[in-house]
C-alpha cells in the first residue's frame, strides 16, 4: 500500500536515508511486536517504535505506576502514579502515533499465554520471565530483542537461535539464574542508561524489521555508564545449551 501524503511527512526523516526509506517505512507500518514489561525499558522502546510507525504494538504489564518508577521511567509522569502502567503506556503510545494499534495485556506475561508480536522484546526484570522468553522465541521462530539494566551498566542483544541456524540464544549467555538474582532486582540504576538500552532495543527492532545494516545476533553490547564506553562481546552458542543446543 503507498504511503499516504500525511505518513510521508511524518516520517520523512526515515524516508531520507537509504537503508530505510519509503520501502523500510512500510515494512514498519506492517511490523508488530510484542514488549513485554512497560518500564524503564519497555516504556521508551515503545515509544520509539510507535513513533517510527510500527503498525502493532501488545504490552504487556501487570504494575501500577510508583512515584519512585518516575526517576527513570519517562513516560510518566506524576499524575499517572498510582495507574496502570499499561493503560498510560498506551495512550502516550496513541497520542504520539495515532494509526498504531496498541494491544494492552494489563497482566504479568506468563509462558502459557499467547505473544501476537513477530518480534518478542524482552523488557522484563527478572530471570523467569527472560528464560520463558526465550523458550517461546525459539521455538515460535521469532527473534527475541532483549536489554537489562542494572548500576551504571546496561546490555544489549538479539537471541535468533530460532530464525538462523548457529545463532546463540539467552539461555547460552545466561545458563542459569545468577545467584545474586534477587538482589539485582532491588539494586540501584542511573535513569539514562536505561533509556540507552531501550534506545538501543528499538532501534535493534527497527533494523530486523527493515532489514538496515546488520543486527546483533551473536554480539552482546555492554554499556558502561560510569567511563562512556560501551564495546560488544562475540557470543557463540553453546552446544549443550537446553533450549537451542543440538
Ligand atoms: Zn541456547
Amino acid at each position: 500500500m503507498a504511503l499516504t501524503a500525511q505518513q510521508l511527512d511524518r516520517h520523512k526523516r526515515h524516508i531520507l536515508l537509504k537503508e530505510i526509506g519509503g520501502p523500510g517505512v512500510q515494512k514498519l507500518l506492517g511490523a508488530s511486536v510484542s514488549i513485554v514489561g512497560a518500564g524503564a525499558l519497555g516504556g521508551p522502546c515503545a515509544m520509539y517504535l510507535a513513533a517510527a510507525g510500527v503498525g502493532r504494538i501488545e504490552l504487556w504489564d501487570a504494575d501500577t505506576v510508583d512515584v519512585s518508577n518516575l526517576q527513570r521511567q519517562v513516560q510518566f509522569t506524576t499524575a499517572d502514579t498510582g495507574k496502570s502502567k499499561i493503560r498510560q503506556l498506551a495512550e502516550r503510545l496513541k497520542a504520539a502515533s495515532p494509526d498504531c494499534e496498541i494491544t494492552e495485556q494489563l497482566a504479568r506475561w506468563g509462558e502459557e499465554e499467547t505473544l501476537a508480536g513477530h518480534i518478542l522484546i524482552d523488557a522484563t526484570d527478572n530471570f523467569e520471565t527472560r528464560f520463558a522468553l526465550n523458550r517461546v522465541a525459539h521455538a515460535s521462530g521469532r527473534y527475541l530483542v532483549s536489554g537489562a539494566a542494572m548500576g551504571w551498566a546496561g546490555q544489549v542483544s538479539v537471541f535468533a537461535s530460532g530464525v538462523e541456524k548457529g545463532a546463540p540464544c539467552y539461555q547460552c549467555f545466561v545458563p542459569e539464574t545468577p545467584p545474586d538474582a534477587e538482589a539485582c532486582e532491588d539494586a540501584g540504576v542511573v535513569g539514562p542508561v536505561t533509556g540507552i538500552v531501550a534506545s538501543h532495543m528499538a532501534l535493534e527492532t527497527l533494523k530486523l524489521v527493515t532489514g538496515a545494516g546488520r543486527p546483533l545476533i551473536g554480539q552482546v553490547l555492554l554499556l558502561d555508564g560510569l567511563t562512556g564506553i560501551s564495546r560488544s562481546v562475540r557470543l557463540n552458542q553453546d552446544t549443550d545449551c537446553p533450549v537451542c543446543g543440538a
